[in-house]
């Protein structure tokens, strides 16, 4: 690939997250190209070549079942007049030097370049330094990058867990502050980066830093404000567990669907409002409903749940009532539900973090080994069928 545009007379470069993985010995995820080439000229070098994006002009091109994206370097002049009031960058595309592409990178690691001219690393900002020390530093002015682009701030944090990185002092400070400037970024967006921080195998690390920067509260701002003002410990406990499932069964190669882990991300809140309006006389059931619809209402304003994931997000929700009955024959009909297997997960993270009684719990284990079934096995598997069809699309660099 890279080859292709060298002999084609272009410069190719590796760059971002997998140089930096590679240098660091992890296995690398994806891989970007960066080169002179513009978008045009790379899709005339290949056959199987697309040219996508809005805001970003690339090309992916196809290899079998791999993707790769090719960006063309990019440059630094139209951030100033293309900037909102609050400093953001609107849109830009204009192409430029290898240097410039470097400077609009987010961290100093993200900015390395392998050059396959010569096999070199090409190092424009101490990048390997910072390599080497695990530090994460921003380029530039850290206030100016964060304004920018406000996602900086939470790739800071994903960086720090997914690496055990330290954020540097002067790139760490506005975090806190600025982290309400998440407020204006497009939900569709923070859905993307939501996945990235919790599906990619450092939750509960993810989680904690997010937490320690105030950025958690600007993505669920309904979560944090039910784990800081309850009086019992397992709100806390259930996300908790219900995080560190998510990374063991992602090492374990297991799928992950999006609804469960909305479902353990927002339990708490929805169970508060379900506990009053059941005060108010409505059944568990439709308790759990109404409230599930005003939770999401209010979630979907901060990062945008798509449907696919939220419709079966309700349902392990609201099977959490009908876990209740155990007489005759509705406990048969539900374990052919095709939820079951989700909100039967659902109900033992319950149990474990102390919230639903394990008696219940350990009821429907039994029930499901006198059927002939294995309670463990299968597990969300069903749900998560559809699970990442595609990858969530990639957002490119400033
Ligand atoms: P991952 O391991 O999650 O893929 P990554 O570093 O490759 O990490 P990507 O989102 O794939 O992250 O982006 C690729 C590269 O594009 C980054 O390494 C960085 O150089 C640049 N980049 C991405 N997002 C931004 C941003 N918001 N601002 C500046 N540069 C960015
Ligand atoms: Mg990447």
């Amino acid at each position: 690939m890279l080859y292709r545009l060298k002999k084609s007379g272009y410069q190719a470069h590796l760059v971002g997250g997998g140089v930096r993985d590679l240098l660091l010995g992890r296995e690398p995820k994806d891989f970007d190209v960066a080169t002179d080439a513009t978008p045009e000229q790379i899709k005339a070098a290949f056959g199987n070549a697309r040219i996508i994006g809005r805001r970003f002009r690339l090309v992916h091109v196809r290899f079998g079942r791999e993707v790769i994206e090719v960006a063309t370097f990019r440059s630094m002049q139209f951030q100033q007049e293309k900037q909102s009031d609050e400093g953001m960058i609107l849109r830009d595309n204009e192409f430029g030097s290898i240097e410039e592409d470097a400077m609009r990178r987010d961290f100093t690691v993200n900015a390395l370049y392998y050059n396959i001219a010569d096999f070199s690393v090409v190092d424009y900002s101490n990048g390997m330094e910072d390599l080497e020390s695990g530090l994460l530093r921003l380029l530039g002015d850290p206030e100016t990058r964060y304004r920018e682009d406000p996602v900086r701030m939470l790739r800071a944090a994903r960086f720090a867990a997914k690496l055990g990185f330290n954020i540097e002092a002067s790139t760490e400070e506005p975090i806190t502050r600025l982290a309400h400037l998440l407020g204006d970024v497009p939900s569709a967006r923070l859905y993307e980066e939501v996945l990235k921080l919790f599906i990619s195998g450092y939750a509960v690390s993810a989680f904690e830093k997010l937490r320690h920067y105030n950025l958690f509260a600007q993505l669920f701002p309904q979560t944090e404000e039910a784990l800081t003002h309850e009086e019992h410990e397992f709100p806390l406990v259930l996300v908790h567990k219900g995080l560190e499932n998510t990374d063991k069964r992602l090492a374990q190669d297991k799928p992950v669907t999006p609804a469960f882990l909305f479902a353990v991300l927002l339990w708490e809140p929805l169970r508060r409002i379900a506990r009053e309006l059941e005060a108010d006389g409505l059944p568990f059931y439709q308790a759990l409903q109404q409230a599930g619809d005003v939770v999401i209402g209010r979630q979907v304003q901060q990062v945008a749940i798509p449907r696919r994931f939220s419709t079966p997000m309700r349902e392990i929700w609201t099977l959490q009532a009908r876990f209740h009955n155990t007489k005759g024959q509705r406990p048969h009909r539900l374990l052919v539900h095709p939820r079951f297997r989700a909100a039967y997960d659902f109900l033992l993270l319950r149990a474990e973090s102390g919230e639903a009684d394990p008696e219940l719990a350990a009821w429907w284990t039994s029930f499901q080994e006198q059927q002939g079934l294995d309670p463990k096995g299968g597990s969300r598997a069903a749900d998560s069928s559809k699970r990442r069809r595609r990858r969530p699309r990639k957002r490119q660099a400033q």
